[in-house]
């Protein structure tokens, strides 16, 4: 589904990613961790082409990103993105930031859009917010409907960007089981994260980064009892 070859990112002079090659297959579930500054949210952003690679090639779901003859746009339909701070738009209710895109994009009908949106709406457990404006909602409610309005538009693939990092402790669950369920439906998903629980159970495979640099990769229980490098032992005993 995805496939990484050589990819560089550099700002200025700053090299932010140094040589990421990696494939992700379909239906795998994928956790990036690692320190602060190591890259994480820049490898997300690449992507789906919020950043342009440096150098490098990024292949999703067969359509090369990085060839300049592709349709990028339509290509980053495909993909679905979750950010820290939700992104909802405020002045369209729940069921309008469902539809926004269905209807514009994909030129649905609006019965349509809206019979997917409920479908989706009811998945993450939101049906009675249908018509509230975002301010109404919790901070777990909000990303629920932003994890929705993502899957409104069909993805091949999710990228979560430390979806609960912005989320008072007692919302991370809420949150947590809906992506737990839509990695058992089988939904592509790179996840930056530091809840090392999830990565734990529900991912297939952790990477881990440092400095640019992909260091580790492993399958989860081997990775957190064992893990092979210096840096990810330096970075797990700081945090577990
Ligand atoms: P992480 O998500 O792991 O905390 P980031 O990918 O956000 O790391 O950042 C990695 C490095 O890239 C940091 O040094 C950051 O300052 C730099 N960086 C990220 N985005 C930009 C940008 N748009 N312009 C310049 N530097 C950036
Ligand atoms: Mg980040």
């Amino acid at each position: 589904m995805i496939n990484v070859e050589h990819l560089y990112k550099r700002f200025g002079k700053n090299e932010v990613l140094k040589d990421i090659s990696i494939d992700i297959k379909q239906g795998e579930v994928v956790s990036v961790i690692g320190p602060s500054g190591s890259g994480k949210s820049t490898f997300l952003r690449c992507i789906n082409l919020l950043e342009t690679p440096t150098e490098g090639k990024i292949s999703v779901a067969g359509v090369d990103l990085t060839d300049k003859n592709t349709n990028v746009t339509k290509a980053r339909e495909k993909i679905g993105m979750v950010f820290q701070h939700f992104h909802l738009f405020p002045h369209l209710t729940v069921l309008e930031n469902l539809t926004y895109a269905p209807l514009k994009v994909k030129r649905l009908s609006k019965a349509e859009a809206e019979e997917k949106a409920l479908v989706l709406l009811d998945r993450v457990g939101l049906s009675d917010k249908k018509d509230s404006y975002p301010n109404s909602l919790s901070g777990g409610q909000k990303q629920r409907v932003a994890i929705a309005r993502a899957l409104a538009m069909e993805p091949d693939l999710m990228l979560f960007d430390e979806p609960t990092s912005a989320l008072d402790p007692e919302m991370v669950k809420e949150v947590l089981d809906v992506m737990k369920d839509l990695a058992e439906s089988g939904m592509t998903m790179l996840v930056v994260t530091h809840e090392m629980g999830f990565a734990r159970e529900v991912a297939d495979r952790v990477i881990f980064l440092d400095q640019g640099l992909l260091i580790e990769e492993g399958e989860p229980h081997a990775f957190f009892s064992q893990p092979k490098s210096e840096r990810a032992k330096d970075f797990l005993d700081k945090i577990l």
